[in-house]
């Protein structure tokens, strides 16, 4: 009895954490091309909900990392800037980009913004759409990024 007891249980426990697993993860109402991904590692440097998908891992043959990532609406990085750039490819919905003390950009599908190496800048989605783009870090291996703070808008 006892065992069926805790079997019980435990099947109940895993459909509560299946059940919250599935709460986290939001299907873009987007096109978003790639697969959405995975909530996105990095999260701790985002503001909101975004999803990573790695389509090509950095390594020594091509010297490139590609990631796609979704946003859901509002979602955005915090301040940063990466030492060896970075280019964006937008991909679908309505996004924001951001150099410190520069106009704010609205991002398209199809626009590509190159961002200068050690620019401190922002992007994300716009207050109401939600938003993806390709993300290719340049200048690999020497390529880092240096998190700052959340962006306030
Ligand atoms: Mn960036």
């Amino acid at each position: 009895m006892k065992t069926l007891l805790t079997g019980v249980l435990s099947f109940m426990f895993c459909l509560f954490v299946i059940n919250v697993e599935a709460q986290e993860m939001k299907k873009a109402p987007i096109d978003t091309i790639f697969e959405q991904g995975e909530p996105n590692p990095y999260g701790k440097y985002f503001t909101g909900q975004t999803y990573l998908n790695m389509l090509s891992q950095k390594n020594d043959i091509w010297n490139s990392s590609i990631g796609n990532v979704t946003f859901e609406p509002n979602a955005r990085t915090n301040w940063h800037k990466h030492s060896g750039g970075q280019i964006l490819l937008v991909l679908a919905g309505e996004g924001r980009y951001q150099e410190r003390g520069k106009e704010l950009r609205i991002l398209h599908p199809g626009d590509v913004v190159r961002i200068p190496l050690n620019v401190e800048h922002w992007h994300g989605a716009a207050p109401n759409s939600w938003f993806s783009h390709i993300s290719i870090e340049t200048n690999l291996p020497d390529n880092q990024t240096t998190w700052l703070e959340p962006v306030e808008l």
